[in-house]
């Protein structure tokens, strides 16, 4: 067996950044409304006005995708002009995009201290999902995932979470046009994963902050079933997530003994599996329609035997649970191969006869590196002192 070990952490630095500091305007996106209404108080809005003025602007901003003050056409001119002059709208600046023969988009996007992410668009027939990235790389070093082998790791702020949906709309031109009610056109983007890069429970508020956005009624307005969150097993941090954001969950879950799983997902060495299905367990609102999906990416000679399937379906059993079987998706350098077709069906069936669901995922935007795991910005850069990055990122301390 190929058992690479990877560490907990790697020695990166993890910087956080406040938003906003580059322009010296303040970013109206990614604020919560709470948020949105102090800014606009501290900006001279009467106290009485400002829940309203909150709702208009919100509108434009999130639901028509409008950029510039002066097109928000229900507020008065002079109060557009203020707008302006203290506030600015700023998401991620796409640098590339790349449309696979499949279909699937991804954007490479820029975001301050000249950092990138990716982004990636898939167009189903029924839906159209994007996969958000939570962090530039990852601090977990999960030894099949390529984000994990990067070594910059800067948390995202809310704006840049919730930038990267606004982003996609633009390209797609999804938002609602003039004339237009809200639910009249079905979205091209209606659903959400957090599994581009990052671990999303290691940034927990700017996502929730960001989740909530695309989930209020006046704006983004995706339903929390259509947003799912993936964990590597973050277990502190799953019951929040329930309470805090409710959305869909899926758990990196990859192996069914805790010795396989230290290599494969070394956050396992922090919390072992007994932990985590202990955390899904009370995960709240759980029921049948409500299902926890487990990610398991089929690696060969690894964790794909038979035993392990029996395994994983003795250590689910009670957790209303679907399977996701995610075929390896090669990357320069891994050092693991995909399983056999045969192998995974063989797998899949196991799962199924006991009563789950066992979809197998097909690999999407393999011609742009753009499937499960292969995201990794190029942005990777030699080491640089703790103040040069935090410079360049705009949150040097003073
Ligand atoms: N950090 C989060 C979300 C991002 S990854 C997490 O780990 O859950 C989304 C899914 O793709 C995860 O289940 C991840 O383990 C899986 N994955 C990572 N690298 C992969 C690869 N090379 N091939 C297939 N799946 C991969
Ligand atoms: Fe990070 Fe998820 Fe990749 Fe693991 S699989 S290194 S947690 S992005």
């Amino acid at each position: 067996m190929n058992t690479p070990t990877a560490p907990i952490t790697q020695d990166v630095l993890t910087i956080a950044r406040k938003d906003g500091e580059q322009t010296g305007k303040a970013n109206l996106v990614g604020l919560t409304r709470n948020e949105m209404r102090d800014a606009l108080i501290a900006a001279g809005t009467p106290e009485k006005q400002a829940k309203m003025r909150v709702g208009q602007v919100w509108q434009w901003i999130y639901q028509k995708g409008v950029r510039d003050f002066d097109a928000m056409t229900n507020l008065a001119k002079d109060y557009r002009a203020m707008l302006g002059e203290v506030f600015e709208i700023r998401v991620p600046e796409i640098m590339t995009r790349q449309i696979s023969e499949d279909g699937t988009r991804k954007y490479l996007v820029r975001i301050a201290g000249g950092h990138e992410v990716e982004v990636v668009y898939i167009p189903e027939e029924d839906r159209g999902t994007l996969c958000v990235s939570s962090q530039v790389g990852c601090t977990l070093t999960c030894s099949f995932c390529h984000t994990g082998t990067q070594k910059l790791v800067r948390n995202l702020t809310a704006a840049e979470i919730v930038g990267q949906i606004m982003l996609a709309r633009d390209d797609l031109g999804d938002w609602v046009k003039p004339g237009e009610g809200m639910g009249e056109r079905p979205r091209l983007v209606s659903n959400i994963v957090l599994m581009g890069m990052g671990e999303p429970l290691y940034n927990f508020d700017a996502v929730r902050d960001a989740m909530k956005i695309a989930m209020d009624g006046e704006g983004i307005s995706l339903s929390r079933r259509r947003i799912t969150l993936s964990t590597s097993g973050v277990v502190p941090e799953i019951a929040r997530a329930g309470e805090e954001i409710g959305c869909m969950l899926a758990i990196s879950f990859h192996a069914t003994t805790d010795e396989v799983r230290d290599t494969l997902v070394p956050i396992n060495k922090k919390w072992n599996i007994a932990e985590l299905l202990e955390a899904l367990r009370a995960y709240p609102k759980l029921s049948n329609s409500e299902r926890i999906t487990f990610e398991y990416v089929m690696l060969d000679g690894v964790n794909d035997t038979e035993d392990d399937a029996r395994r994983l379906v003795k250590l689910i059993d009670g957790i209303p649970a679907k399977i996701n079987l995610i075929p390896f998706n090669e990357w320069p350098g891994a050092p693991y191969k995909r399983s056999s077709n045969n192998r995974i069906h063989r797998f899949a069936d196991i799962i199924y006869k006991a009563g789950y669901a066992t979809p197998i995922r097909t690999p999407r935007g393999e011609d742009i590196m753009a499937a499960c795991g292969q995201l990794k910005s190029a942005t990777e850069r030699a080491r640089k002192s703790r103040r040069e990055i935090e410079t360049e990122a705009g949150i040097a301390s003073r």
